[in-house]
C-alpha cells in the first residue's frame, strides 16, 4: 500500500487541528528540531508527511526523522527535471537511512497538454507558463500526497528569503486544512550546514558549487557572492516571484507569525 492509498486515522476537526497548530507553535519553540519532530508525532494523530527536495534542510530533517525512527511518511515531488546530482542523493539517502522516499509524479495527461501548449521549455517564455508548469509538476502532486494527512513537515526557514521571513514553526495551512510544520524555521543556513557536517549527513554536491537552493535543473542556477539564497531560482523573474506555489496561502502570501528569534545554538546539540 502506498502512502497515497493510506487513510488518515485522525478524527480531529479542522478547528481542533488549527488550535493544535497554534499550541505547538508556542510550546515547541525552545526545543531542538529533533524534539520538535518527536513531539509533533506524539501530539498529532493520523498521517504526517515530510516532503523533501533534497536540499541541505531536507537532508537534516530526513536524518532527524530516520535516526529517531519517527513514523512520518517521506515523499518527494519528482518533476522529471531534477539535477542528476539530486537523483543520486535521493538513492544515497534511501540507502543510508533504510527508508523509501515515495516519488510523486505529475499527472501524465496534464503534463502532455502543458508541453503541447508551451513546449518542453515553455517556462522561460512567461510567468504564466512557468506557474502552469509548477502547478502541474509540483502543486497538484503535493495536494495528492497531502490528501488525508493531518500534518505536513517542510524544510522552510524564515531567513531563506524576504518572502519567507515570517515563516513560523507551526501554523494551520488554510489551503489544505493541515498543520504545516517547519522544524528548522529559526535556523540560519550556516547552522543547517554545520549540523549536516557534524552528523556526516549526505548533501547535494551542487551546494559546494554555489547552488544555495536547488530545484529543477532548467530553473536553477548557482548564486553569485552577495546574492540572496534563492536568487538562483527562476533567475529570469523578479525577486518577489520566487515561489513555485507550494507555500502560498489563499491570499498569495506566506503564512505569517511573529518575528523569528534565531536559535542557531540549537544546532550544536548532538546528532
Ligand atoms: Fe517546471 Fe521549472 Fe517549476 Fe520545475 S521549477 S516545475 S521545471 S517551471
Amino acid at each position: 500500500m502506498t502512502i497515497l492509498q493510506r487513510q488518515s486515522e485522525a478524527s480531529a476537526s479542522v478547528a481542533e487541528l488549527a488550535a493544535l497548530a497554534a499550541a505547538l507553535n508556542t510550546s515547541l519553540v525552545d526545543h531542538h528540531p529533533a524534539e520538535r519532530l518527536k513531539r509533533l508525532r506524539s501530539a498529532v494523530g493520523g498521517r504526517i508527511v515530510f516532503t523533501t527536495s533534497f536540499g541541505v534542510e531536507g537532508q537534516v530533517i530526513l536524518h532527524l526523522i530516520a535516526e529517531n525512527d519517527l513514523q512520518i511518511d517521506l515523499a518527494t515531488l519528482d518533476t522529471g527535471r531534477l539535477f542528476p546530482e539530486t537523483y543520486a542523493l535521493w538513492a544515497e539517502a534511501e540507502q543510508r537511512y533504510g527508508r523509501r522516499i515515495t516519488a510523486i509524479y505529475p499527472d501524465a495527461t496534464q503534463l502532455e497538454s502543458l508541453v503541447a501548449r508551451h513546449g518542453i521549455n515553455g517556462f522561460y517564455e512567461s510567468i504564466d507558463a512557468r506557474q502552469a508548469c509548477c502547478q502541474i509538476c509540483k502543486v497538484e502532486p503535493l495536494g495528492r500526497v497531502l490528501t488525508g494527512a493531518t500534518a505536513w513537515v517542510t524544510g522552510m526557514r524564515a531567513n531563506q528569503s524576504r518572502f519567507r521571513g515570517r515563516t513560523p514553526l507551526s501554523a494551520f495551512d488554510t489551503n489544505r486544512d493541515i498543520i504545516k510544520f517547519s522544524p528548522l524555521f529559526d535556523w540560519s543556513r550556516e547552522a543547517v550546514i554545520a549540523f549536516a557536517r557534524q552528523c556526516n549527513i549526505p548533501t547535494n554536491p551542487l551546494h559546494e558549487a554555489g547552488y544555495a537552493s536547488i530545484g529543477c535543473a532548467p530553473c536553477t542556477r548557482a548564486v553569485r557572492p552577495g546574492e540572496p539564497e534563492r536568487a538562483g531560482r527562476w533567475w529570469w523573474e523578479a525577486e518577489t516571484k520566487k515561489e513555485c506555489g507550494l507555500h502560498l496561502d489563499r491570499g498569495g502570501i506566506a503564512q505569517s507569525a511573529s518575528t523569528t528569534a534565531f536559535r542557531d545554538a540549537n544546532s550544536r546539540k548532538p546528532c
